[in-house]
């Protein structure tokens, strides 16, 4: 169904927002929803392509804080086109980027080239952080928050080494960055001597399992225990990526609401997901900085998720080529593809009785955009965007290499059957996923910020 039209009347649905779930339906015009509207209603109006539901969920697009789309530099794994095309398919309508690319993203300039690259190619609406190194402080103090999602710093080297160990240059950070800082957090010295241990125990070819004890608790705990201390001496806009253990959940706080957090905090689907009885069966593909732990993590991170003292999942998605991960652990790169399979695992989550819609809808579309306060999206909302997403709740699937659309071809999730389907996706009005298939006629914009 392609149409120069991008006018919708999307009726007979169950529209799940603002912790509700209600039979309605909507009207898409100009990009933007006009109406939400409670039980049925038909409409005369030429202009309008009528779209019937059939009971099928109507959720907000999901907004991704923590992707890394491999674009410039590292197009051999992802770009920008291909993996926004398979965030489309997963119900992904906005993306926010990493830095650590070829070069790595740390001047504005190499910033305004990424949103270049963006215009010309993202299927998804989007935004690309700045990373902080030892010797950028000029450039991280230009940083527009209005026009700029975030500053990245690694506290712990991972895929591109651009970690931040100058304590007074990260002080300063701390103290005068005009945006919110995400951090990864790992101890790079506590890394280093555990795998040093590794090393004299297993030799050059450890077998995977041994990830969650280079990178266990305490590399995670130190590092941001420490960014947390320094979050609070500074005041600053502090957001934790990718929380492993159940412990750095216990330095959230889960009393204030969202809106006037200083420090929040984001869990990963892969680490709700997985947990360390599966690097026997998956070995490397499971391999992520920071580790999956063990069930006891995993139990703790969702409870934290559903407690409130985590507020957001992303997915950390960061393809490798299937080579480049079925080399030995020590040279295997962290990372794996996760965008087009993140919201259904999470409503398979529902499925199961562990979560419910609204608070999937809550963690992935709403929180992410008052966390940024981004503009007009992350809401099925009068006057906002229409990124919005049709999911048949009941209509079971199978992850498998013909349906993906990563460019690397794998996913850690193949053979996982999925009850949900995500039958449309609509990126600023336009129809751009519909059943597996994409149109991309039409690009996403750049996400700007209410700050
Ligand atoms: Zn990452």
């Amino acid at each position: 169904m392609i149409s120069m039209n991008n006018n919708y009347h999307i009726f007979n649905g169950w529209i799940v927002n603002e912790h509700q779930v209600f039979k309605g339906g909507l009207v898409i015009r100009n990009g933007l929803i006009e109406t939400v509207y409670h039980g049925d209603r038909s409409l005369d109006d030429k202009d309008l392509i009528a779209l019937d539901a059939g009971h099928k969920w109507i959720l907000p697009g999901v907004i991704d804080d923590h992707v890394h789309f491999r674009e410039p530099g590292l197009t051999h794994k992802g770009d920008i086109a291909s993996e926004s095309r398979a965030a489309v398919a997963g119900g992904i309508t906005s993306f926010m980027d990493m830095p650590n690319t070829l070069p790595p993203t740390l001047t504005q300039a190499q910033l305004e080239e990424k949103f270049q690259l963006a215009t010309q190619k993202s299927l998804a609406n989007y935004s690309f952080y700045l990373g902080a190194s030892n010797s950028n402080l000029d450039e991280v103090l230009k940083t527009d928050p209005r026009r700029v999602c975030g500053i990245k710093i690694f506290l712990g080297s991972s895929t591109g080494n651009m970690m931040l160990d100058d304590l007074q240059t990260l002080r300063t950070i701390f103290a005068r960055s005009p945006v919110l800082i995400a951090v990864h957090c790992e101890d790079e010295w506590t890394i280093q001597k555990n795998e040093a241990i590794c090393r004299e125990v297993y030799g050059e070819d450890p077998p995977a399992s041994v990830h969650p004890k280079i990178r266990n608790h305490e590399v995670c705990l130190l590092s941001s225990s420490f960014a947390v201390r320094l979050a609070r001496e500074y005041n600053t806009r502090l957001h934790i990526l990718h929380l492993s253990t159940a412990e750095e959940a216990e330095l959230l706080d889960d009393s204030s609401p969202l809106e006037q957090k200083r420090i929040t905090g984001e869990v990963c689907v892969h680490h709700l997901w997985f947990s360390e009885a599966d690097y026997a069966r998956l070995g490397n593909r499971i391999k992520w900085n920071p580790a999956v732990k063990t069930e006891s993590d995993r139990i703790a991170l969702f409870e934290a998720l559903l407690q409130d003292q985590i507020d957001i999942v992303a997915t950390d998605h960061a393809p490798h080529t299937l080579e480049e991960k079925n080399r030995n652990y020590f040279n295997s790169p962290s990372g794996a593809p996760f965008v087009q399979h993140a919201l259904v695992a999470m409503l398979e989550f529902y499925h199961q009785g562990k979560i419910s819609l609204e608070k999937i809808v809550q963690k992935m579309c709403h929180n992410p955009a008052i966390l940024y306060r981004i503009e007009k999206r992350g809401f099925i909302c009068e006057g906002y965007w229409a990124d919005v997403v049709l999911v048949n709740p009941d209509d079971p699937w199978t992850v498998d290499p013909s349906n993906l659309l990563y460019k690397c071809g794998w996913s850690p999730m193949e053979g996982q059957q999925f009850h949900a389907r995500i039958t449309h996706t609509f990126v600023n009005g336009y129809l751009v996923h519909e059943r597996g298939q994409i149109y991309d006629s039409m690009n996403g914009q750049r996400l700007t910020f209410k700050r």
